[in-house]
């Protein structure tokens, strides 16, 4: 499990992350819900080894992941799908796709064998394998993010912001892909300023604002919640 305890980020004099705690258990998706600005990316680049923390620990089935080492992170298990996709727009969508594996070098065949399985879970890219990334619509395009992430075979995969950019029912689309790829045994947190899909299919969430967890609470919890309804339900 991801089990996060008492994390501080700072920025210089800010503090981006006020000692927050948060599990995700295997075969979850868990939402972090926050409005711009409140942390997510910060949370999200501090799990993937991108971002020292101040303080706290973060750890997956036991492994710490605050060394600042993002190639370890990805070799025991955690992958993060950025926000903005950053693809490489002028390679074919396989080639985007081969640069996931990277940690996987000296594993040739089973970075083809994976290639097939995450082809079977994102079936609209197979005809698309030769095509420019940059060619494709905005919703194939974070199907390819996705699914360069799931290249390194992770565990845990960490998603920032997939549906943005994205109109309604093409974000239904990314939203569903999410859960074929958690039914295969991905667990999955997910940062979303997009509620209304992201509760459509998570487990669990948590609210941040201001780099602090102000609620958490199973999809229902949430989704009745008062607060949570008008911040970010816009009901
Ligand atoms: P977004 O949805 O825009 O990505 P977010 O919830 O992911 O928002 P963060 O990007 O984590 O928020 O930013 C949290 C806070 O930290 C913001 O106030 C931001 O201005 C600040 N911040 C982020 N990166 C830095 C940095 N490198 N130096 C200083 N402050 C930063």
């Amino acid at each position: 499990m991801l089990e996060v305890r008492d994390l501080s980020v700072n920025y210089g004099h800010f503090t981006a992350l006020h000692a927050i705690s948060l599990t995700v258990n295997p075969g979850e998706i868990v939402v972090m819900l926050g409005a711009n600005g409140a942390g997510k990316s910060t949370l999200f680049r501090t799990l993937s080894g991108l971002q020292r923390p101040s303080g706290g620990s973060a750890a997956w089935n036991g492994t710490p992941l605050t060394g600042g080492k993002p190639e370890y992170n990805v070799e025991h298990g955690v992958a993060q799908c950025p926000e903005g996709r950053l693809l490489f727009p002028d390679l074919s969508v396989e080639k985007n796709l081969r640069l996931g594996a990277f940690v996987h070098r000296k594993d040739p065949a089973g970075t083809n064998k994976e290639l097939e399985r995450v082809y079977t879970l994102f079936p609209d890219l197979v005809q698309k394998r030769n095509a420019p990334a940059g060619s494709l619509s905005g919703g194939q395009q974070q199907m390819v993010a996705i699914a360069r992430s799931l290249m390194a075979r992770p565990q845990l995969l960490l998603l920032d912001e997939p549906s943005l950019g994205l109109a309604p029912m093409v974000v239904e689309q990314v939203f569903a892909a999410v859960q074929r790829v958690n039914e295969a045994g991905v667990s999955v947190l997910l940062a979303e300023q997009n509620a209304y899909a992201a509760l459509g299919v998570a487990h669990r969430g948590y609210v941040m604002e201001s780099g602090v967890l102000t609620l958490q609470g199973t999809q229902q919890e949430l989704m009745t919640d008062d607060r949570v309804r008008s911040a970010y339900l816009g009901v």
